[in-house]
């Protein structure tokens, strides 16, 4: 069975609801993942802001404007009028719901956020069923809150996972299309919780890893993983193939397309990743795998928000274990480093997480100076890139000549040579890299 995913822009009227569907019914049974329309969850997250801070006109100025929109999609979506009074009950159902969320006197707390956030997939995923119904299609829903959970250090937790779908699938055995809502799972502790910004592809991906599908699709607004950021550079490609880690990589350092960590359950179980574009479904997208062209630099993503950290340390080579103390304290406030850079009398390391910024820099004081660089863009490079074929990594760093590079990282993987910069040169380091690597 495949997994299909579609994004917010793929399900973001009536109409490209309908278009959707057209793109699902092959005969063949699969399992489509869909992400709430797009602009909802901003939506959801302003409304959330507003609850936050006590406001309540803000968040229900917010949550009528939302709610027009879906009575206006119910509207076109359906042709019966028993469909449109089933839509309209689903949509007052859930805006009620918000709504008594914004006039409870209580604390706003995240597990309030949380359900607010949930409701976008939650009324996605009900309207396109009941409009595959409506046209007499055998399509289910599965609630992804039944089977989608993460465990105490919110990863997913793939054996609850596995269980629990297949218990879903077989009740509903019958099916022609299963629907179920991305990014929404629910936490260690049963509460509704979600996968972060973006993590209905994330969703497709831990699906497709659970019921070893035979391949997980991506439809979004763009034919493939481009070989630069789209948003920035004019005369971008899409990519034929990728390798798994390639595609990590790329997701990971900041190719939006990609939910940053969605390549690693599709990558160990083995199960090809397309991406296809809604808006035009027979361009040929790219194919993630374990095949990839050799020896070819594939493409470039910048990830923004990186902080830089450099401790030096007048004794670091006479001190062993020196590397260690500092790595503890990271672990310690549960903050990841993304690059790291070394040298005799001092290492530099960078992190995208700065909740415990300033916890981390007293306690790395201990070991010597401590300097901090904030705003800062990791640019990462991309490809199949061994040590030995001579060239390359000259041909990257020459074409960001006329960038200061803060920090450069190559040689942890094959797949990238990473450089961190200033955000205010983000654009330029991007566009260089286009003009000498890929025109
Ligand atoms: P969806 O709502 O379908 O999940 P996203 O907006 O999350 O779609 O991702 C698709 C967008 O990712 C594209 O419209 C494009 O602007 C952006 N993007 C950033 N980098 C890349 C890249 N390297 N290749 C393709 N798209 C990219
Ligand atoms: N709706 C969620 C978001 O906007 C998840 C997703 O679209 O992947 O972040
Ligand atoms: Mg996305």
């Amino acid at each position: 069975m495949k997994v299909l995913k579609f994004g917010g822009t793929s399900v973001g009227s009536a109409q490209r609801m309908k278009d959707v569907t057209k793109l699902i019914l092959d005969g063949e049974q699969k399992i489509v993942v869909l992400s709430a329309m797009s602009g909802t969850t901003n939506s959801l997250v302003e409304i959330s802001d507003y609850l936050y801070k006590k406001n309540i006109d803000g968040a229900l100025e917010v949550i009528n404007t939302l709610e027009k929109k879906y009575v206006a999609v119910v509207k076109e979506l359906y042709t019966t009028a028993n469909y449109k009074e089933i839509g309209s009950q689903l949509i007052k159902e859930h805006f009620s719901l918000l709504r008594s969320l914004a006039n409870d006197t209580k604390i706003f707390t995240l597990f309030e956020e949380k359900t607010v956030l949930a409701q976008g997939e939650l009324m996605s995923t009900a309207l396109v069923n009941n409009y595959l119904c409506e046209a007499g299609i055998k399509s289910e829903l599965l609630p992804a809150l039944e089977f989608m959970k993460t465990d105490k250090n919110a990863e997913p937790d793939m054996s609850y996972i596995k269980e629990h779908i297949a218990i879903q699938l077989k009740e509903k055995a019958e099916a022609e299309i299963y629907i179920t809502q991305g990014f929404i799972c629910r936490n260690h502790y049963g509460e509704i919780d979600n996968l972060q910004r973006g993590g209905s592809d994330y969703t497709a991906s831990i699906i497709g890893a659970a019921i070893n599908a035979e391949e997980i699709q991506i439809w979004t607004d763009i034919d493939g993983m481009h070989n630069n950021d789209p948003r920035f550079v004019e005369d971008t490609r899409p990519v034929a193939t990728l390798h798994f880690e390639e595609a990590a990589e790329l997701a990971y350092f900041g190719a939006k397309i990609l939910h940053p960590t969605c390549i690693l359950p599709a990558k160990q179980a083995n199960i090809p990743v397309r991406l296809l574009n809604t808006m035009d479904p027979t361009a040929r997208g790219t194919l993630i795998s374990t095949e990839s062209e050799h020896n070819k630099i594939e493409a470039v993503a910048a990830k923004d928000g990186i902080t830089a950290i450099k401790i030096k340390s007048g004794r670091m080579l006479l001190a062993y274990g020196f590397m260690r103390k500092v790595f503890e304290i990271f672990e310690h406030y549960q903050t990841a480093i993304d690059m790291i850079t070394t040298s005799e009398v001092g290492v530099s390391v960078s992190i995208d997480n700065t909740k415990h910024l300033d916890e981390i820099l007293n306690d790395l004081r201990k070991f010597g100076t401590v300097t901090v660089d904030k705003d800062m863009v990791i640019i990462c490079v991309v490809g199949e890139m061994h040590y030995e074929n001579i060239g390359f990594q000259a041909k990257v760093v020459g074409a960001l000549k006329d960038i200061s590079i803060r920090m450069i990282s190559y040689g942890g993987s094959n797949y990238n040579i990473s450089f961190l910069i200033k955000a205010e040169d983000k654009k330029r380091a991007l566009n260089a890299l286009s003009e000498k690597i890929f025109r």
